[in-house]
């Protein structure tokens, strides 16, 4: 099997597997009991958390460990949005092709009286600066933009949208998912004010994430209860769990130049293979994308059964987001970038891991091209574009 679905989750790295078992067999007390057996847990918690602050260049009191990214976008952007309504500031930019994370929150604080802009995305995908700045109010009490899409793996100017938020006196939250431990992501030289992360997405174990606030942001509790957290996120501690997302993290950290530079050759062979097919594109610009993402669209075909002759081949891919695959709407981050529904419907995202050769790369490409074609053969749009009823877009 070739496993190019990264972007929807990844394996998990043995270190952290044989952290993750080794605390469950010996430290799995509970981190807020007394006795030592419980305060040994309790370091292994903190150590985490200096180890997780240390990679994004935070302070360890300005993490939160959470059940993943969903759940931190979620507290990010409500935790903003109070201390907005606090000063009689009701509005929120963003951008349209975020996770469903943050746009379906985005949406509930619209039922409650919030202003939302989301801006268009750029048909390169990506927001500029300029975008951002014309968006801010006198009203805007957060911008939140993610550091790169998880479909097609753009990665945003944030540095700069973060020197902008700064100088507006407005809080910035970056979904960082798809950037952490992958990219470098440093909430200084970023100015990062609420930051988003999940374990799954760079060899840690699923339901496991955290949110980084800085110090002196107040936090809305999403879950009441005992005082974990410092009070901000009630329930006992995954102890396990989020060890080993630090395990993960620290690997991915002292891994990433490294695994970028192989990631990205491969990435390049792939892009450049698959665009020997007719009547097709690259989706997202080829430069300022994350290194193991490709996503093309290809015309007078389906996606899924695209991915599902693929699946035949020993190739694990995705077409569009794991959320919105199974329903028959496009994604709408294609569409946020101007692709229309019919050459959205033809979309293929793989998103390669570091294991990966390059004999996998040529099997992929030739795989690709073998399918589109099969595909093309009996698909009634793709008669009509030949025949010529209907024009090429690609
Ligand atoms: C995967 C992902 C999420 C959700 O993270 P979970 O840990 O699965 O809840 C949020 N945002 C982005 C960009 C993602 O890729």
């Amino acid at each position: 099997m070739i496993y190019a679905d990264n972007a929807a989750t990844t394996r998990m790295s043995d270190a952290a597997i044989h952290t993750m078992t080794a605390l469950m067999k010996e430290s799995w007390g509970n981190p807020s009991s007394l006795y030592a057996h419980g305060q040994n847990a309790r370091e292994v918690l903190e150590k985490a958390r200096g180890d997780v602050a240390a990679v994004i260049g935070a302070q360890p009191v300005e993490i939160y460990f959470t059940s993943g990214g969903s759940e931190a976008d979620n507290q990010a952007i409500r935790s903003a949005a109070a201390i907005g309504a606090k000063n009689g500031k009701r509005h929120i930019v963003s951008t349209a092709f975020e996770h469903h994370a943050v746009l379906h929150t985005l949406n509930r604080l619209e039922k409650e009286g919030f202003e939302v802009t989301l801006l268009d995305v750029h048909e390169n995908g990506i927001v500029t600066p300029d975008q951002v700045a014309a968006a801010i109010r006198e009203d805007t009490c957060l911008v939140t933009i993610m550091y790169a899409n998880n479909e097609i793996g753009t990665i945003q100017p944030i540095p700069e949208i973060g020197e902008i938020c700064r100088k507006k006196k407005v809080l910035f939250h970056v979904d960082a998912v798809q950037a952490v431990g992958h990219i470098p992501v440093d909430v200084e030289r970023d100015r990062i004010d609420l930051l988003s992360a999940s374990a799954h997405k760079f060899h840690g174990p699923k339901g496991v994430g955290f949110l980084y606030a800085r110090k002196g942001i107040r936090l809305t509790n999403l879950i009441e209860g005992g005082a974990q957290e410092r009070g901000k996120r009630a329930g006992t501690e995954n102890v396990p769990g989020i060890a080993a997302m630090a395990e993960a993290l620290r690997e991915a950290a002292a891994d990433m130049t490294e695994n970028a530079a192989h990631l990205t050759a491969m990435r390049d062979l792939l892009i450049a293979g698959l665009k020997e097919i007719p009547h097709g594109a690259l989706n997202g610009d080829a430069g300022h994308r994350l290194p193991g993402n490709v996503n093309f669209c290809f015309e007078g075909i389906e996606g899924e059964s695209l991915l599902l002759l693929l699946d035949d081949k020993g190739i694990c891919a995705s077409s569009g987001s794991a959320c919105t695959s199974g329903s028959l709407d496009p994604s709408h981050v294609l569409l946020a970038i101007g692709r229309v529904h019919d050459v959205a419907h033809g979309s293929l995202r793989l998103s390669i891991g570091e294991e990966i050769t390059e004999k996998e790369v040529e099997y992929i490409i030739q795989s690709v091209k073998e399918v589109v074609e099969y595909l093309r053969g009996f698909s009634p749009i793709w008669r009509d574009l030949m025949a010529g009823k209907k024009e090429f877009i690609l």
